[in-house]
Formats: structure tokens, C-alpha cells, sequence
């Protein structure tokens, strides 16, 4: 099969849909992968390094969809390239259809069949191509919040990790799902204390058989919440309800209980935040002060760290890449029942029902 690997043109996106590891596995088994040239430069893959692994590399975006049959990205296409996206052209990426209407209706008109990253799902219910991306938040929280308690940036002025003779930070995680593990995970190795709270007996569960004892398990309600915010230092929001908006579980008025200088890291702002005052933020400008509170909420946190970012979703995405290119997108999905959950679009049908219903639309 002929795989093209554009180079993502998304405003501040620096990922790149398959590394030259994976360039190396399709072409050793026959198949031709056209990557756009400097399309991995950002991820720190250079055009020298595909080409070592048997990329074919095009000069420009036209090119390279024209000759595939199938493209692997990392975000949804971009007004530019809908009209370069071709009838029974597989697009394997993120796409986030439900809140993109334009988006939906250019992948109906071009009869493409689209398979979603974030749709794709274990027989568990588990995201396995979102849990990379999860894990790299969650670890990324901790690195974050403890610059911002930094004096210099407006935080409290304290060490997460204290020093012999001097107590160590204090940090609440709301969520004890993939982020909020590996947030908890960070900061008991820097040696802070570490609350992490959840609705889920089951999560709490194994957050208490897997940590360290100075990792602390609390059940999530608004009285402990409240009760913890006046004394942890950093507090990260990490909670998930399944295909709704976060639910708000720190108020504005709740900002006055804690000290000055507190960092709130919330992550969960992708899904509208768990904090009444969180907005989306920028790599170039990720925090705003409330109520002398600093407030870290940046949507795409892994776009910092691309070349992880980057190795990491492809370590999940190759596998069901592989499926695709041996027997073609109809025999994969019929074999894989979780890839076959990844199709949103096929050829100018909507056949993820989520869809439909998010724009109103009859089935
Ligand atoms: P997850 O489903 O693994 O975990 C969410 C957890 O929240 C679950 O354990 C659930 O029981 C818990 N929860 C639900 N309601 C709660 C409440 N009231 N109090 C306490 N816990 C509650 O989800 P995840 O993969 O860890 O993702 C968490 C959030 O981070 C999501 O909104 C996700 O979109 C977001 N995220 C953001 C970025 C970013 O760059 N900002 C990157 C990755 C993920």
C-alpha cells in the first residue's frame, strides 16, 4: 500500500504522525511510505533519518496526498487540506469530529474513510491512542507546577521537593484515572506528599495497592475538597466524565481558601476544566493569576514536548497501522473490533452514532 506521513500544518502542532522506526517496518514488508519533507523536524526525525529507513520523501503537501492511499497524521485536517483529501483515501488521525461541524461535513463530501485515533476502543472501554497523550499530561503537570511555585513567576516560593530539615510541597490531584496517576506518580518521586482524590472506590483501590505510603488516598466530595485546598500547595485537576464536560469541582469562592501563591495545573481544561475560573491557555502564554492564584491550563500539553509526544503515540497507533496496510481498512475493522470502533465517516457516512447526535442530525 502507498502511506503518506504529511507534515502537520495546525497552528503550534510539532508532532508528526509516524516516526522512522515505523517508516521501517511498512517498507520492510513491501510497502511505500511518501513523508513530506521536514515533516519530523520538529519531533527532532530529520529527512535523512525516513529516507535511511526507506521513506520516499515529497517536496510538497499536494504531492504526497495525491500519491497515497492511505495518510497517518496526528490532528484533524485543516480547511487547506480538505479539498486535497481523495474518495476511498484512508486518514488515520485525530479528528474530534463532534466539535467540528465544517470539518464533518468536508469528510462526508469527500467520501474518504476516516478512522479517529480517540474512538478507537479496547474491550475494556479503554482509549488506547489517548493514554499515551494522557500519560504525558499527567507527568507534564507535576514538571509544570513546580516551576510555576517558583517566587520569580508569582507562585509560593517553595521547593516541591523540600530539603533535608525543610517539609516538602504539598500536591492534590482531583482524578485518579491515567493522568492523575501519573501525575501522583512524579511528585511522590520528587518526595512531595501527594492526595489524590476520586468518585471511583475501584481507582482508589489501586492507587493504595500501587503507591507509595506517602501517596494518600481520599474519596472525591465537595467537603474534603474543600478541606484539602486551604493546605496543598499545587493541585492538579484530572478528572474525566466520559463524552460530557468536566465537572466543576473547585468555585470561584473557593480560590480565597487557599494560600497565595497556590498553582492549579488544570489539565482537564480540554474538557472545559474542573476549576470555575479555568480558561484555555497557550504554550506562549500558559498561566493568568486569579485571586493570587496561578492557573497553568494549557489544552495541548503535549505539543511541548513533541519528540515524546511523538514516539509515544506512535508507539500505540503502528500496530493498528500495520492491520491497515496488510488487508485494507475492510478486513482490518472486521478482524480488530477495537479499530473498528475508530470509524466516524465512511465514504460520506456517518457510522459513529456520537456524531450525528452532537449536530442534531437524523441517522
Ligand atoms: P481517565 O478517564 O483515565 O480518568 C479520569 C478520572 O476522573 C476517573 O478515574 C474518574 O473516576 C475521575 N472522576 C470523575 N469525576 C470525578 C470527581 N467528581 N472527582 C474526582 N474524580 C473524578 O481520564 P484521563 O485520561 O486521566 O484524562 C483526564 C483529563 O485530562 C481529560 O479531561 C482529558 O481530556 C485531559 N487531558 C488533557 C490534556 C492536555 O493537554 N490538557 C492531555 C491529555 C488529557
Amino acid at each position: 500500500m502507498k502511506i503518506g506521513v504529511p507534515k502537520e500544518i495546525k497552528n503550534n502542532e510539532s508532532r508528526v504522525g509516524m516516526t522512522p522506526a515505523g517508516v521501517l517496518e511498512l517498507a520492510k514488508r513491501g510497502h511505500e511510505v511518501f513523508v513530506q519533507s521536514t515533516a519530523g523536524d520538529n519531533s527532532g526525525f530529520l529527512d535523512e533519518d525516513y529516507a535511511a529507513s526507506g521513506a520516499v520523501l515529497l517536496p510538497t503537501i499536494e504531492e504526497l496526498y495525491a500519491r497515497s492511499e492511505m495518510i497517518v497524521k496526528v490532528k484533524e485536517p485543516i480547511e487547506k487540506e480538505y479539498s486535497l483529501i481523495k474518495e476511498d483515501q484512508v486518514i488515520f488521525t485525530y479528528f474530534h469530529f463532534a466539535s467540528n461541524r465544517g470539518l464533518t461535513e468536508a469528510m462526508i463530501q469527500n467520501k474518504a474513510v476516516c478512522i479517529a485515533y480517540e474512538t478507537v476502543q479496547d474491550a475494556l472501554g479503554g482509549l488506547p491512542l489517548l493514554t499515551p497523550m494522557s500519560e504525558v499530561a499527567g507527568r507534564m503537570a507535576i514538571q509544570q507546577g513546580a516551576k510555576y511555585l517558583e517566587k520569580p513567576v508569582k507562585g509560593k516560593g517553595l521547593l516541591l521537593g523540600g530539603v533535608p530539615g525543610v517539609r516538602p510541597g504539598k500536591v492534590l490531584i482531583l482524578g485518579a484515572g491515567t493522568v492523575g496517576i501519573q501525575a501522583a506518580k512524579m511528585a511522590a518521586g520528587l518526595g512531595a506528599q501527594v492526595t489524590i482524590m476520586d468518585i471511583s472506590m475501584d481507582r482508589l483501590r489501586h492507587v493504595n495497592n500501587i503507591m507509595p505510603s506517602h501517596v494518600v488516598t481520599e474519596f472525591s466530595n465537595e467537603y474534603n475538597i474543600r478541606k484539602h485546598i486551604k493546605t496543598h500547595d499545587l493541585i492538579i485537576g484530572a478528572v474525566l466524565n466520559a463524552g460530557a464536560r468536566a465537572p466543576k469541582l473547585i468555585s470561584r469562592d473557593m480560590l480565597k481558601e487557599m494560600e497565595p501563591g497556590t498553582v492549579i495545573v488544570d489539565v482537564a481544561v480540554d474538557q472545559g476544566g474542573c476549576m470555575e475560573t479555568s480558561r484555555p491557555t497557550s504554550h506562549e502564554n500558559p498561566v493568568y493569576i486569579i485571586d493570587d492564584v496561578v492557573h497553568y491550563c494549557v489544552a495541548n500539553m503535549p505539543g511541548a514536548v513533541p519528540h515524546t509526544s511523538t514516539l509515544a503515540l506512535t508507539n500505540v497507533t503502528l500496530p493498528y497501522i500495520l492491520k491497515l496496510v496488510e488487508s485494507g481498512w475492510k478486513d482490518a475493522c472486521s478482524k480488530d473490533a477495537a479499530l473498528a470502533k475508530g470509524l466516524n465517516i465512511v465514504k460520506g457516512k456517518i457510522v459513529f452514532a456520537p456524531i450525528a447526535e452532537a449536530f442534531g442530525w437524523e441517522e
